[in-house]
């Protein structure tokens, strides 16, 4: 059934919130690099919210994953009893995951210590951009931006497989790096250190539906 515009629903229709403020996002803090992702939230107007206990989940529009190590995450996840709430976010609520964020969405992935999340139906390689190049910046594809971005690659996972209900929103050299499934969004990238916001805004506007007061460009 429709909800009223502000309900923490899901939706992809462009919704305020209840009580007017703005969009609430949370960012998995338990390592990693959530500290850049939360400047390009304050530069689009969203609030950011740090999650790091389960019961800083309540009340959020959008949760960002951000890149870090996976292992040492998905390890934080149990010990935190995060997992269990953060999957039930994720299996309906619009997630953002970058890097580190895509092998935690990934439906497999290698080399982990415990299952990942499993909401996007692709499998990713971990840190398998070649032994000598760990890391690099080039142009990347982004299709929903009808443009190219600065893609910022550290130790980056491969995306190998991608299932059928999946779509290809970021390419690079012909090679998936960007899909999306639904409301979840998963980045082999790291949009967060390149002060353009588009991807950002792309994933709130247009995936999670949320009403934002800032806007990308400008600082690119
Ligand atoms: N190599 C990391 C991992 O396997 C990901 C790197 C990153 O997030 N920048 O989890």
């Amino acid at each position: 059934m429709p909800s009223a515009a502000g309900e923490a629903d899901v939706g992809n229709r462009t919704r305020g919130r209840r009580d007017g403020g703005a969009p609430r996002v949370g960012l998995l803090s338990l390592q990693g690099d959530f500290e850049r992702h939360r400047e390009t939230l304050t530069a689009l107007g969203a609030a950011s919210v740090r999650v790091s206990l389960p019961e800083h989940l309540h009340d959020l529009d959008a949760l960002i994953l951000p890149g870090g190590e996976s292992s040492t995450m998905l390890r934080l996840l149990d010990a935190t009893g995060l997992r269990a709430p953060v999957e039930a976010f994720v299996r309906t609520g619009p997630v953002l995951g970058t890097c580190a964020g895509l092998i935690l969405l990934s439906r497999q992935a290698d080399r982990l210590p415990a299952p990942t999340l499993g909401v996007i139906d692709i499998t990713s390689s971990r840190n398998a951009w070649g032994r000598q190049v760990h890391s690099f910046t080039d142009s990347v594809h982004v299709a929903p931006l009808g443009d190219d971005v600065q893609g910022v690659f550290i130790r980056a996972p491969r995306i190998t497989r991608v299932g059928r209900g999946v779509e290809v929103i970021a390419t690079y050299g012909g090679e998936p790096v960007g899909v999306r499934q639904g409301v979840a969004v998963a980045i082999a990238f790291h949009p967060e250190l390149t002060g353009d916001h588009r991807l950002h805004e792309w994933f709130l506007r247009d995936v999670a539906g949320l009403a934002l007061q800032g806007r990308a460009g400008g600082s690119q």
